[in-house]
C-alpha cells in the first residue's frame, strides 16, 4: 500500500498543540523548525502546502506566566491573542531560513459558511499559494471558540481543505493513527491502515456517537475526514512523533491511517456546491459564452452576459441561462447583481475602470461552476 500523499499536489497539514508546544507550556521551537523544514522540502517536490497550526494558547499562557490552563473561555481567548504573536513570529523566522514567505490567516467556521467570506478567503488563499507563500492558519480565537472547546483545529483544517479543494488533509497527532479500539485501554487494538472516510464503523472505533467530543480527540479527526471527503479530499491521520513523517508520506510510505474519499476532487466539489447552496438570481448569456462554458469548460466572463435577473450578493449562487431561456449552469458569482449589471457586455480588463476596483477577472470561475 502506498500513501496517497505521494500523488497529491495540494496539501493541508494540521499540527495540533501537542506537536508544537512543550506539553501545553510555551512553544517547542525545535519542533516548529522541523515542521518548517519538512514543509520546505515538500515545496521543493512541487507540492502546495497550507499549514494549520495550534499553539497560540500554550504560548500565551507562558508569556502571561500562567502555570495552569484556565477554564474560562475569555481567558483562553486572551491567551491565544497573546500567544498568536509568538506563534507566527516563530513560523516566520523558520520559513525565512528556507527562503519561504509565510502568511498569517485567522479564520472562524462562520467565515467559511458565509458565502461572501468563503469566496474572499478562497481567493486570498489561492493567491497566496500561487505566490509560493505558505499560509499559516489558526482559528481566530478572539471571536470564535469552536476549536478551543472541541477541535484543536481539526474541523477548521477540514473546512480549509474544502475551501481550497486540497487533494489531501494530513492530521498529525500524538497517536499512531486510528485504532480499532482505544489502545490505551485495549491491548488487542490494531491500527486501521485504510478505510473509507465517512464509514460509520470507523466513527464507532473513534469513540462512537455517544462519546464526548473531546478537544482534538480521535472522533473529531474522523469527523474532519468525513467533512474533507465532501470536496473529494483524502485524509491521513498519522503520528507527528515519527521522524520526518511528512517526507515519508510524500515519498509514498503509508504511515498511520488513510481515510479515502470516494469521488474525484473537482467533481465532488461541484456536487457539494450544487447540493449546498441556493440559487439567488440569474444571468443570461450570449451564444459565445454558452459555447465557452459547455464546449470548452471555460469560466464565465462579464463580456458574455447580456442580462441580470434578481438580486444577489458576491458569493451567492446564480443560474446561467442561454438566450433561449434554458438553464445551462450554476455557479458562485464574484460580483453582486448591481455590479454585474454595470459590467455586463464589457471586457474583464474594463472592470476596474467601471467599478473602481477589480476582484477576480471572471464573473464566475470555472472551478465554482456546475454545468447542468
Ligand atoms: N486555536 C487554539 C490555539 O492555537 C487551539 C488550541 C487549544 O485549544 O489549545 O492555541
Amino acid at each position: 500500500m502506498q500513501s496517497i500523499v505521494k500523488q497529491s499536489r495540494r496539501i493541508v497539514v494540521k499540527v495540533g498543540s501537542s506537536l508544537v508546544t512543550n506539553e501545553g507550556q510555551g512553544l517547542d521551537h525545535a519542533a516548529l523548525a522541523r515542521w518548517a523544514e519538512q514543509i520546505a522540502r515538500l515545496k521543493e517536490m512541487g507540492k502546495e502546502v497550507v499549514l494549520v497550526s495550534s499553539g497560540a494558547i500554550a504560548e500565551g499562557m507562558q508569556r502571561l506566566n500562567w502555570k495552569k490552563r484556565p477554564h474560562a473561555l475569555h481567558e483562553l481567548q486572551a491567551a491565544a491573542a497573546v500567544g498568536q504573536m509568538g506563534l507566527v513570529q516563530a513560523y516566520e523566522s523558520c520559513f525565512r531560513g528556507h527562503n519561504i514567505q509565510a502568511a498569517q490567516v485567522l479564520l472562524t467556521h462562520e467565515d467559511l459558511s458565509d458565502r461572501k467570506r468563503y469566496l474572499n478567503a478562497r481567493s486570498t488563499l489561492i493567491t497566496l499559494l500561487s505566490l509560493n507563500v505558505i499560509p499559516v492558519i489558526n482559528e481566530n480565537d478572539t471571536v470564535a471558540t469552536d476549536e478551543i472547546r472541541f477541535g484543536d483545529n481539526d474541523t477548521l483544517a477540514a473546512l480549509v481543505t474544502n475551501l481550497i479543494e486540497a487533494d489531501v488533509l494530513i492530521i498529525l497527532t500524538d497517536q499512531g493513527g486510528l485504532f480499532t479500539a482505544d489502545p490505551r485501554k485495549d491491548a488487542k487494538a490494531t491500527l486501521v491502515r485504510e478505510a473509507r472516510a465517512g464509514d460509520p464503523a470507523i466513527e464507532s472505533m473513534a469513540g462512537g456517537a455517544g462519546s464526548a467530543i473531546g478537544r482534538g480527540g480521535m472522533l473529531t479527526k474522523v469527523m474532519a475526514a468525513k467533512r474533507a471527503a465532501r470536496s473529494g479530499a483524502h485524509t491521513v491521520i498519522a503520528s507527528g512523533h515519527e521522524n520526518g513523517v511528512l517526507l515519508l508520506l510524500a515519498q509514498g510510505k503509508a504511515i498511520g491511517t488513510q481515510l479515502l474519499a470516494e469521488t474525484m476532487t473537482l467533481a465532488a466539489r461541484k456536487q457539494w456546491l450544487a447540493d449546498h447552496l441556493q440559487m439567488r438570481g440569474n444571468v443570461i448569456l450570449d451564444e459565445g459564452a454558452v459555447k465557452a462554458l459547455t464546449g470548452s469548460g471555460k469560466s464565465l466572463l462579464s463580456i458574455g452576459v447580456t442580462g441580470v435577473l434578481g438580486n444577489f450578493e458576491r458569493g451567492e449562487v446564480v443560474g446561467c441561462f442561454d438566450p433561449a431561456g434554458r438553464e445551462i449552469a450554476r455557479g458562485l458569482v464574484n460580483y453582486n447583481a448591481a455590479e454585474t449589471r454595470r459590467i455586463l457586455r464589457r471586457a474583464s480588463n474594463e472592470i476596474e475602470s467601471i467599478l473602481g476596483y477589480v476582484g477576480e477577472p471572471e464573473l464566475i470561475h470555472r472551478d465554482n461552476l456546475v454545468l447542468l
